[in-house]
Parts: C-alpha cells; sequence; structure tokens
C-alpha cells in the first residue's frame, strides 16, 4: 500500500550510498509504514554534481519545452490523483478528500508556472546615445536548494519547485521526512514527463545537516524554506553569511476579526471549517478570533455549533473532516498552550484533550477570554486550537491584530465597505482576506510580513525570486 520512499538524484531512484533509511509512521494508527532513503554528505554531494548538470541543459532549454513538459507533469498528477492522494493521509494523516483537494491543486500550481515560463521578460531601456541598446535580461539564478515541511507535503514543494523550474533554474529539494511519500510523488511526475536528469533532485535526511552543507555550497544560489520562524531566521542569517538569495515563508498567528455588522452564519461556518482544515497545522490558519462586543454571544453559538459538527478520526475513513495530528510531538505542544492558557485565566468552551492513547487524534478546541500573556497568544500554536476574545472599538481590533511580530495572514468580516477598505490599509500582514477565504491560489501572491518572512510563492510574483537581473548595453 505504502511505498518506500528512495533519493531522486540525476535522474535515478537511488537510496542512500549508506543504506540508512528513516521510518515513516501512520498518525492515526502510530505504525510504521515505510521508510524513506536518508541522504549524507556523499549523496548531497551527488545531488549537488547532478544538478550542475541538468541547470547547464536546462537554462537553455526554451521555456516553451520548458512549459510543455511541466504541463506533462501537470496531468500525469491529475491521473495519479487518488494514489497520491491515499499516501498523503496515510503520512500526514488529513482527511482523503483534504488530500485529493491539495493534489489536483498541485497539478494546477504546476499549469500557472508553465504558464508564466514563457514571459520572464526583461526590457529595453531607451539609450542617451544613437546607436546603443541598453538591455535588462533575466535569467535563471541557478540551483535552488528548497526545504519544504509535512503540513502540505505537495504543496508546499510545488510551490517552489514549478516556480524554480519555469524560471530554468535547477533544483535539490530537501522534502520533509514525515510525509516523504506524497512529494516523491511530485519528482516521479516531472520525472516521468521528461525533466531532463539531474533538473529536480530529491533529498531526505537530517532538516539540520543538510541545510548547513547545502546552503554554503559554493554550486548553490538560492535558499527557497518553508517552516518556523525560528528556523526560518536561523537559515537566513546562514543564507546571507553566504551572500545566498533566500525565499522565507515563516510562521504566522492570524488574527480573525468578527464586527458587528457581519454575517455572522458566514463568518462563524467559514472560519471554522479554516481553523480546524489540517489540524489546524496551517500557517495561515485563523487563531486569533477577535469579535465585537454585540455580536459575541451571537458567533459563539454559531462558531460552536460548527466545531461541534467537526468529525475527528482517521482521514482514510469516510466523514472524517478533521484527522490527527501529524506527529507526536505536536499533542504535548498543543496541550502544553492550552494548559498554560488555563493558568492565565482561559476558559476552555470547546474540547481540550487528546483523544485516545492511539493516534495523534486531539479535540477541535475553542478557549475563550485569552489574555494576551499566555503563551498561545504570542507564539503559533499550530494545531487545532482558536482562541477567541473580544473587542470594542475598530481601533481595538487593529491595535490586537497587529500587536505580534507575525504578519502573514489576517481575516474579517464585515459588511461595511468602509470598515474594509481601512482593514486593508491598517492590518499589517502580507495576505488580508474579508468575508471569504480566499488564499493560497496558484495565481495569487502568498506570502508574509515581519518575523513571517519575505518573498512570494504564488502570482507573477514568484517566478521573479527565482530569476537575476542582468544589464547589458550595448553599442552598434
Ligand atoms: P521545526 O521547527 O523543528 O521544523 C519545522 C520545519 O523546518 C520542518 O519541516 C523541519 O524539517 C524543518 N527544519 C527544522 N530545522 C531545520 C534546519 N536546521 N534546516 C532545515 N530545515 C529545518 O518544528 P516542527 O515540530 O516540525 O513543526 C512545528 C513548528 O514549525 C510549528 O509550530 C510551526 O510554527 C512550524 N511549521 C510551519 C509550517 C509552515 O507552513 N509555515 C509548516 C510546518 C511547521
Amino acid at each position: 500500500m505504502y511505498q518506500d520512499v528512495m533519493l531522486h538524484i540525476g535522474g535515478e531512484w537511488t537510496g542512500a550510498k549508506s543504506g540508512r533509511t528513516l521510518d515513516v509512521l501512520n498518525p492515526a494508527t502510530e505504525e510504521k509504514i515505510g521508510t524513506a532513503a536518508h541522504a549524507e554528505r556523499a549523496d548531497l554531494d551527488a545531488a549537488i554534481a547532478a544538478a550542475e548538470t541538468g541547470f547547464v541543459a536546462w537554462r537553455k532549454t526554451s521555456p516553451q519545452a520548458r512549459a510543455k513538459i511541466m504541463r506533462k507533469a501537470a496531468n500525469l498528477i491529475r491521473e495519479r490523483a487518488d494514489t497520491i492522494a491515499r499516501t498523503m493521509t496515510m503520512e500526514q494523516g488529513k482527511p482523503l478528500p483534504e488530500a485529493k483537494g491539495e493534489t489536483l491543486l498541485a497539478a494546477d500550481v504546476i499549469d500557472w508556472f508553465a504558464e508564466e515560463a514563457p514571459r520572464t521578460y526583461g526590457r529595453v531601456i531607451p539609450a542617451r546615445a544613437d546607436g546603443v541598446y541598453q538591455l535588462v535580461v533575466k535569467e535563471p539564478v541557478g540551483i535552488v536548494a528548497a526545504f519544504t515541511p509535512w503540513n502540505f507535503p505537495l504543496n508546499q514543494a510545488v510551490r517552489k519547485v514549478s516556480a524554480a523550474i519555469a524560471a530554468g533554474c535547477a533544483v535539490i529539494l530537501k522534502g520533509p521526512e514525515e510525509t516523504p511519500g506524497s512529494c516523491a510523488e511530485l519528482v516521479r511526475a516531472f520525472a516521468d514527463a521528461g525533466l531532463p536528469a539531474g533538473v529536480l533532485n530529491l533529498v531526505y535526511g537530517v532538516p539540520a545537516e543538510i541545510s548547513e552543507y547545502l546552503i554554503p555550497h559554493h554550486s548553490v544560489r538560492k535558499i527557497s524554506f518553508t517552516g518556523s520562524t525560528v528556523v526560518g531566521k536561523h537559515l537566513a542569517s546562514l543564507a546571507g553569511k553566504h551572500m545566498k538569495r533566500a525565499t522565507m515563508e515563516l510562521g504566522g498567528h492570524a488574527p480573525a476579526i468578527v464586527f458587528e455588522d457581519a454575517d455572522l452564519d458566514a463568518a462563524a461556518k467559514i472560519l471554522a471549517a479554516n481553523k480546524f482544515r489540517n489540524a489546524g497545522q496551517v500557517c495561515v490558519a485563523p487563531t486569533r478570533f477577535l469579535v465585537q462586543d454585540s455580536v459575541y454571544d451571537g458567533f459563539m453559538e454559531r462558531f460552536l455549533g460548527a466545531v461541534a459538527k467537526i468529525k475527528v478520526g482517521d482521514g482514510l475513513e469516510a466523514g472524517t473532516t478533521m484527522g490527527p495530528l501529524a506527529n507526536e510531538r505536536r499533542i504535548p505542544a498543543i496541550e502544553g498552550f492550552i494548559a498554560d492558557a488555563r493558568q492565565h485565566g482561559a476558559k476552555v468552551a470547546a474540547g481540550g484533550e487528546r483523544i485516545g492513547n492511539k493516534g495523534y487524534f486531539f479535540q477541535p478546541t475553542v478557549m475563550t477570554d485569552v489574555p494576551v500573556t499566555a503563551r498561545a497568544m504570542n507564539e503559533e500554536p499550530f494545531g487545532p486550537l482558536a482562541l477567541v476574545n473580544r473587542f470594542a472599538s475598530f481601533d481595538d481590533a487593529i491595535a490586537e491584530a497587529n500587536r505580534l511580530d507575525f504578519g502573514l495572514a489576517a481575516y474579517a468580516y464585515t459588511r461595511s465597505t468602509k470598515t474594509v477598505t481601512a482593514l486593508g490599509h491598517r492590518i499589517e500582514s502580507g495576505m488580508v482576506s474579508i468575508n471569504h477565504h480566499g488564499l493560497a491560489l496558484p495565481e495569487t501572491p502568498f506570502g508574509g510580513m515581519k518575523d513571517s518572512g519575505y518573498g512570494w510563492e504564488g502570482g507573477a510574483e514568484a517566478i521573479d525570486s527565482y530569476l537575476a537581473t542582468k544589464f547589458v548595453t550595448q553599442a552598434s
């Protein structure tokens, strides 16, 4: 059912040279379901050598030819979506329909960047002298080291890989060790679609060992990382030390503001679905709920009603709407946030406990009256924990929304166009979604500000981060 996962280096699927492997567990059963090859220095050297060869050929391949291979890879992913989704659910825990949705969206991401490949325009600057042409040209930046996490095993990887490949770069992807199988299927689709050997290489291992080796490496020119702010800051400083370009997609702590003129039915339904999707292990998950005093009771009744309908279970079982947490360490992490918030005087309005002792299942949890001194109000909970507080005025809500150093996503519900406009101006966050949940589409920019990182992973902005600008001036 679950295929052991190999490294992909120079167009070949291979075990680690040392023969070492990592165990892969199913978070719903805690059973070992397979292994992933564990790369060490010799494997990384092979991946670098392969990427060097791949880059030489790929940068010369026309954008149209790149796009053709990419579209083929996208179609292979669509054809294989059921199998890929099953693999993802087994290793990550999310409900099968969510895994299928992620897989199909990954195909759309590839198609989007395939379309962008021929549009990496430069420009011509009018010259001061007759017969002079001043050209701004865009070139692939070089070999990319990409580091992607376990919460969206396919989508975190596909955004980096597709943008880089469309731009003409070669990639060494360090995929997520805990969820390696579905990420490997992305690489398989590209390989089977005819991507030349060495353009896309896949490794797993000890993340710190791999990043400490690849980031300073002379052949690697660009780093892209998705994960926690603390690790991102460490990798960004390493990248800075070695003058490597970097994209950092880091943690969030999204405010979700419900104003008194909001459509409460829609707000409660959409926010509950997006808070507990993927068991809350989403960097753009709504986390700090701010509800205006006069509608607090009405919102809570609807929100708790929606939360009560969530069915927690094995993602492979029909009807499950929330799977287990993806790994064992998320259980004490969430328990710690809840215990600390309780000590600070917060109340538990729903959930609050682990479910059973087999599988990493946790109740969808809602806490209210949570003081800003509680740890959960300051650190990213990254789990099924909603924190709900009241606010009185627009300015109070904005002050709380902007209080933290995170600035990834923010949500708001209101029927007032004046409030909508003011929110767009005042919220300090890379993405603001008002009256609906509209983030993370292939064609729209995805990224943060402040401690949530820099660079973009969607839309036209994304491909630019894999391109270097060169100025050429020529006289005839
Ligand atoms: P973690 O901080 O140890 O790891 C987060 C990710 O970074 C993992 O994918 C890991 O493999 C990678 N990583 C860790 N150290 C690294 C290093 N030195 N070099 C390269 N990669 C490295 O934490 P975790 O327990 O895996 O996840 C928990 C926290 O991570 C969450 O609280 C959340 O803040 C963050 N996270 C964020 C995202 C996201 O989508 N932004 C995804 C997963 C995890």
